[in-house]
């Protein structure tokens, strides 16, 4: 009675209705994209049911294809060492952490893990979060404040932006692997703010090019920033043991300050991690959210990224052949006359075809073939720079290889005099 009483008293609001989601421009630029597709007669080629495990082969509506969509860089994903220790996990400890390891305490599989990634990088102590997306989200949203500035690479990924955002301190980018675009920003800003903290990614996701760590370095000791690498696309993909983009420049891990990866790819498993000094760690196990809020990694999935990072100490010579697939990926695409971009012929060769339909239609007519790789378009790369991004795994076969560049090069030039162009319908 006493809330109607209130309401009677107060003058009558004009009544306001909550906004449908149909009419966000948000859905307004999916319908469009959908309806685009449909009238040019592309299907979507994302989320694609497989029936087996994606490696460099995988099953889709029971056909066999090869794959280039799989970030099972080193084949972990179905190998008996890692389903061994999983399935141990599994009937030890059940499924689940139960909840934030604050409160649920830890499993050794969660301490084994983490002592086993700081030795990577021969570092005091790693911290494990749930997801690499949230180990980004949550940890430069911890370091960083409003009386912060991140200086950051322009293709880092959409995980670190929004740790940023969530940290609220300042932003600036520099100019794609330019060391001079961030002196320039360094010079102008570097008193003004309490903390500095300067972003890049070992291999760029997108761009499959390396970061200049040398040269970051050594501007880190003139102008004394934090530096956090992700290293995401390049544990076990560079260096002489796939310990990463320092063992690549032969440089001492311990320089830098923050290593951040995930144990989604290499290591096949789900989650991320954060290596640096002791303090660091014990910082991150008592302020960053998503570590104390959210609940622990699963012991299962600790105990596969275990397994993954045991293959990846003992079986460089998986390394070596992924070196030696992503070489020759890129040689072959090259000599096809394929735009590779940046791409050094690691983990990831994109080849950039520009319209983001005609990259969906380039993606579908390799399937059609047998090969399964998928596009990116739009907004994760620059309109007009929509690509087909291929995933090099160690089990790639040259064959495989030869036989991907090939088609996608006769397929792209099929697609050729076929406009794609969003204008061409005339919406
Ligand atoms: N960092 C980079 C550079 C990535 O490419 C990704 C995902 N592809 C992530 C972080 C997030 O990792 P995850 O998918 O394991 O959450």
């Amino acid at each position: 009675r006493n809330r109607t009483e209130r309401l009677n008293r107060q003058p009558q609001a004009q009544s306001r209705q909550a906004p449908r989601f149909e009419d966000l421009p948000e859905y307004k630029r999916v319908a469009t994209q959908r309806m685009a597709g449909e009238l040019l007669g592309v299907a979507n080629p994302f989320y694609r049911s497989h029936d087996a495990a994606a490696g460099a082969t995988t099953r889709i509506g029971g056909r066999e294809f090869v794959n280039f969509a799989s970030y099972d860089y080193l084949a972990t994903n179905t190998d008996p060492h890692v389903a061994t220790r999983a399935k141990e996990a599994i009937d030890r400890f059940g499924i689940s952490a139960s909840a934030s390891r604050l409160v649920a305490g830890e499993r050794p599989d969660h301490v084994e893990l983490e002592r086993g990634l700081a030795a990577v990088y021969g570092v005091d102590a790693a911290v494990c979060f749930v997801s690499g997306y949230l180990t980004n989200v949550t940890a430069i949203g911890c370091l960083m404040g409003p009386q912060d500035l991140v200086i950051h690479d322009e293709f880092i990924h959409n995980s670190a932006l929004a740790g940023i955002k969530l940290s609220g301190a300042a932003r600036r980018l520099f100019q794609h692997n330019d060391v001079d675009s961030l002196e320039n920003i360094l010079k102008t800003l570097s008193s003004d703010f309490r903390r500095i903290l300067v972003i890049v990614e070992g291999i760029y996701s997108m761009d499959g090019d390396i970061a200049d760590l040398p040269a970051l370095l050594e501007l880190k000791a003139r102008y004394g920033f934090w530096l956090m690498v992700d290293e995401a696309h390049a544990l076990g993909i560079l260096g002489k043991t796939g310990r990463g983009t320092f063992e690549h420049f032969d440089l001492d891990p311990r320089d830098v300050d923050i290593w951040m990866g995930t144990l989604s790819k290499t290591t096949s498993s789900c989650g991320g991690y954060i290596a640096g000094s002791s303090a660091l760690a014990d910082i991150l196990k008592a302020e960053a959210g998503g570590f104390v809020y959210s609940v622990g990694l699963s012991p299962v999935l600790a105990a596969a990224a275990i397994a993954g990072l045991d293959i990846l100490k003992s079986e460089p010579k998986r390394t070596e052949r992924l070196r030696r697939n992503g070489h020759l990926f890129l040689k072959e695409a090259k000599a096809a006359g394929l735009d590779t971009g940046l791409s050094m012929g690691h983990s990831v060769v994109p080849v950039i075809v520009g319209d983001s339909l005609r990259a969906a239609q380039l993606s579908n007519d390799l399937l059609a073939e047998g090969i399964n790789v998928l596009p990116i378009i739009h907004p994760a790369v620059p309109e007009g720079m929509a690509r087909l991004r291929f995933f090099i795994t160690c089990n790639h076969t040259e064959e495989q290889i030869r036989r991907a560049v090939a088609l996608t090069a006769e397929k792209l030039k099929s697609l050729k005099d076929r406009n794609f162009g969003l204008a061409s319908l005339d919406m």
